[in-house]
């Protein structure tokens, strides 16, 4: 409706109701565009920074007014691009209504259909999957043996960050915000450790207690107070790759770093990165999980709600942590 302050609200966004002519429409404007049916939108925090009117960012703020744009998989239905024909599914940049007209092809990924589910191509094989592939690879530069952080690490990201990291030979253990999650993290997804961090008043005591030997690798989900904790617990020549501070989306000013001064004696290396700089590594980050998924080595949990009209609680919920693994919204049946 506007740009907001604070954390999104359900009532910041409105369900329209409106006819549309299920055919691409003739002229130059549309000219190459395909007209699609959404089957699954996802949800992700970063479309919360696009509520607001901060044009500073790497994404420019969406249109008060205009049609929600995010990540979906949906169904073409009619074409007027010679790469696309109706009954395609493509996976990419859609609206979040039940039928799309989409300019932009080139960001569309057409998806072949195998017995992995449509929907974990917004997920696990998408671009929450990506980051923690590049992330964790590219940017944590990781060794066999290592200590690695991982905070909201049952969402969709980080579940498949720890994931990663076991694979890889990593010690890893994950913070969550329910007992559910911190269930889901040691006895779904094979972390070492896990801990309710709303459960903890002493956040340096209880990674002192996970980690009596330091961190070698945090992957930073939140920011804040626990990034805050983590760089007294770092080791010489750590990483913290800086993914997202969810914490502090909501926050106009930085609260600052009490901590920070570690980074030096600690000779800590600490790198924020954009997934949307390592596309080259998507085909091989499809292949790597795609076949660690068919072996049964990588799980991935959803949390699916059902309809156009939930998508905005859905979204919401995403910053109350409401969200028990990636958040999706199924708009069609496939
Ligand atoms: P999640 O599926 O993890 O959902 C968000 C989770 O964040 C919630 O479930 C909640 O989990 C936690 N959370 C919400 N509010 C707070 C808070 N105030 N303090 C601490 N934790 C909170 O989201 P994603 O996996 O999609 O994204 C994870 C992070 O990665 C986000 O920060 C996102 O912006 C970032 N990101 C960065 C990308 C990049 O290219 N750099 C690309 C994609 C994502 P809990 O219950 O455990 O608190």
């Amino acid at each position: 409706r506007g740009f907001i302050k604070g954390n999104p609200k359900e009532s910041d966004m409105e369900l329209k109701v409106g006819k549309i002519n299920l055919k691409v429409p003739q002229g130059s404007s549309s000219s190459g565009a395909v007209l699609v049916k959404n089957l699954y939108l996802s949800c992700d925090p970063y479309m919360r920074g696009r509520m607001r009117d901060f044009h500073g960012s790497y994404i420019p703020p969406f249109l008060p007014g205009s049609v929600i744009e995010g990540f979906g998989v949906s169904k073409v239905v009619d074409s007027d691009n010679a790469n696309f024909k109706a009954g395609d599914i493509v996976a990419g940049i859609t609206g979040w209504e039940e039928y799309s007209l989409i300019q932009k092809t080139e960001q569309l990924r057409k998806i072949q259909s195998d017995d992995i589910p449509l929907s974990y191509h917004v997920g696990l094989l998408g671009m929450p999957g990506f980051t923690a592939y590049a992330g964790f690879y590219e940017v944590c530069s990781p060794k066999k043996g290592e200590y690695v952080f991982i905070s909201a690490a049952s969402g969709a990201v980080g579940q498949l960050v720890g994931q990663l990291a076991k694979l890889h030979g990593c010690y890893v253990v994950g913070s969550a915000g329910s007992s559910q999650k911190v269930d889901l993290l040691k006895n779904r997804f094979g972390f070492d450790e896990a801990f309710n961090y709303k459960e903890e008043s002493d956040l340096d005591a209880v990674l002192k207690r996970c980690f009596p030997q330091g961190i070698d690798i945090y992957f930073d989900n939140v920011g804040g107070e626990m990034l805050d904790a983590v760089l007294l617990n770092m080791r010489v020549h750590g990483r913290i790759a800086v993914c997202g501070m969810v914490s502090q989306q909501s926050i106009s000013s930085s609260e600052g770093l009490r901590n920070a001064f570690m980074l030096i004696p600690r000779r800590i290396k600490m790198q924020g990165f954009l997934q949307s700089d390592y596309l080259h590594l998507f085909p091989r980050f499809l292949e790597h999980t795609i076949d660690n998924y068919k072996k049964g080595k990588i799980v991935y949990i959803e949390d699916m709600n059902e309809g156009l009209e939930n998508a905005p609680a859905a979204f919401v919920g995403l910053f109350s942590g409401k969200n028990v693994g990636k958040q999706v919204v199924r708009v069609a049946q496939d």
